[in-house]
């Protein structure tokens, strides 16, 4: 089935991101099964359907180069105008999730600098660029394991890895949403930033399963809340907003904005029977896929403007409500192998990420 070239709404891009065989699939001598055709953004699964997104890098698609660019850059621009953003990497394990959002490699460079340090880079320019403002950052970091969120960023190891779960989702006053009992740490540069990034990573929950050793069974949500002050000394009455004109201490903010970015590496898509799971690991399996389901249903339902969004069904759209939809910015990249032995796997990905558009 060919959808059609337009449409998918303005607040949803979905975007593809097929990796190169890697040297495992080319000692199995795996074949490339997918393709695209380069100006109509569509993929194409070897003897099935051909999908249609709003950017496909690689596989002989656009440059990864420009992924960010196109596809996160305004979700960091709508940041600093006060609106929230979600960027997620799905694909099943071994597909690029990772990779794609750098979250482990901030020494690299071109097309193998993944998204979050140009996010994090992004954000220190345009605050070094904007003299008329007081700026606090500050991250996060949590994975949903089992349908608990754990807080990555624990100073305390062991309650990190104890079973019940020590962070509960709060509903705030004006439909906002926060995290009770995870630390958030206030950071002045990039490289501290890539710090917490990289401690937090090392908490992250990882077990073998039959597919892949480090596979990934968690959400991991690395959160940046960016709040600014501005202060304009010589603001001219009729530039005046609303009620503020109670504000006139000397060097009082008199414009306030927060908002927050969510940078999530969803757990592996694959279905189980794949990854040959059994009891404890199977009902882990069951909880990410309900997680990864509920993502989908609440992505679709933006997407087509439905009036019920189906944000409760899971903890992961419940935690991310405030950021996903409204006047929120959403990117998805659902990341995909090309070789033949997955192609299973990479057609429900894509069907995945073309219901999302
Ligand atoms: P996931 O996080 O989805 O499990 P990874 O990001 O860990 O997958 O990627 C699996 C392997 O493929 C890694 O060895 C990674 O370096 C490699 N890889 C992923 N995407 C690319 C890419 N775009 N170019 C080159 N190698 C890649
Ligand atoms: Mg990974």
């Amino acid at each position: 089935v060919v959808q059609s070239l337009e449409g998918g709404s303005d607040a949803v891009c979905v975007a593809v991101h097929i990796r190169p065989l890697v040297e495992s699939e080319l000692a199995d001598g795996c074949q490339t099964c997918l393709s695209v055709c380069p100006f109509s953004l569509q993929v194409v699964c070897k003897d099935g359907p051909t999908f249609t997104y709003d950017y496909v890098y690689g596989g002989g698609g656009a440059s990864p180069d420009r992924l960010y660019d196109q596809c996160v850059q305004p979700l960091v621009v709508g940041l600093f105008k006060g609106y929230n953003a979600c960027c997620f990497a799905y694909g099943q394990t071994g597909s690029g999730k990772t990779y794609t959002m750098g979250s482990s490699a901030f020494t690299a460079t071109g097309s193998a600098r993944g998204v979050i340090p140009c996010v994090m880079e992004s954000i220190f320019d345009r605050i070094a660029a904007t003299g008329d403002a007081a700026f606090t950052v500050r991250v996060g970091f949590v994975e949903i394991f089992n349908e608990e969120i754990r807080d990555l960023l624990s100073p305390d190891q062991a309650a990190t890895a104890a079973a019940s779960p020590s962070v509960h989702i709060r509903e705030v006053v004006g439909g906002g949403v926060c995290l009770a009992g995870a630390h958030e740490k206030d950071v002045t540069s990039k490289e501290e930033m890539a710090a917490i990034l990289e401690q937090g990573s090392r908490c992250r929950a990882t077990a073998s399963t039959g597919m892949n050793q480090r596979s990934s069974r968690s959400h991991a949500i690395f959160t940046i809340t960016v709040e600014q002050r501005r202060i304009a000394p010589n603001r001219a009455p009729d530039q005046a907003e609303g009620d503020h004109s109670g504000d006139d201490e000397d060097g009082a903010p008199d414009d306030y904005l927060c908002a927050k970015m969510h940078l999530v590496d969803l757990a592996g898509s694959e279905r189980q029977k794949r990854t040959k799971a059994e009891g404890a690991r199977l009902k882990e399996g069951i909880n990410i896929n309900m997680g990864l389901l509920a993502l989908g249903n609440v992505v679709n339902a933006l997407t087509e403007n439905k009036a019920h969004i189906p944000y409760r069904d899971s903890k992961l759209t419940r935690m991310l409500q405030d950021s996903l939809g409204g006047n929120s910015k959403t990117t998805m990249i659902a990341c995909v192998s090309p070789a033949d032995i997955n192609l299973e796997e990479s057609t429900q990905t894509l069907r995945y990420a073309n219901r999302a558009r």
